[in-house]
């Protein structure tokens, strides 16, 4: 009987310096308020590759302090990587998000924690400092059980992919 194959978490991500200089300068462009959007990627195969980054519109009410990614951006997004499977350039998948966090720190917040619900799911996050952004850093969602004392971000090392 063959043995159940299990994916080794990734402890690393790999983000090409096109995207993250990107994600950075959309981060930068809506200072002092958060920007947000998707990471388009690949699961096949440690570490995690990110792919593609999408902006998205920040719903939230207060975008000072907040990010709410528009749910049709979901599912544009979703429908465009299938579209590109069809068609042979598959093997991407929606796998993370990104977001600024304005003069604020370079790691999720409380908030984050209690909004994450998908585990296995990377949340890069930006901070910036008078309008220019760091380096996003990269956190992994994990979670053993409903309960927030139960849920974690495991910290990624950001390698250039
Ligand atoms: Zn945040």
């Amino acid at each position: 009987m063959a043995a159940a194959t299990v994916e080794p978490a990734p402890d690393a991500v790999l983000l090409p310096p096109g995207i993250a200089g990107a994600i950075r300068a959309a981060a930068e462009a809506a200072w002092p308020e958060e920007a947000c959007g998707l990471l388009a990627g690949r699961r096949d195969g440690a570490p995690l590759r990110v792919t593609r980054a999408v902006p998205c519109a920040n719903l939230a009410a207060d975008r000072r302090r907040a990010f709410e990614i528009d749910p049709q951006a979901w599912l544009d997004l979703r429908a465009a990587l299938a579209r590109e499977t069809e068609a042979g350039g598959g093997g991407q998948d929606i796998v993370g998000c990104w977001h600024s966090h304005p003069d604020g720190r370079a790691g999720p917040s409380p908030r984050d924690l209690a909004a994450a619900w998908e585990p296995g799911f990377l949340w890069l996050v930006v901070a910036v400092t008078g309008g220019r952004a760091a380096a996003p850093t990269a956190h992994l969602f994990e979670a053993e059980g409903p309960g927030l004392a139960q849920r974690r971000f495991r910290r990624l090392a950001v390698k250039d992919g």
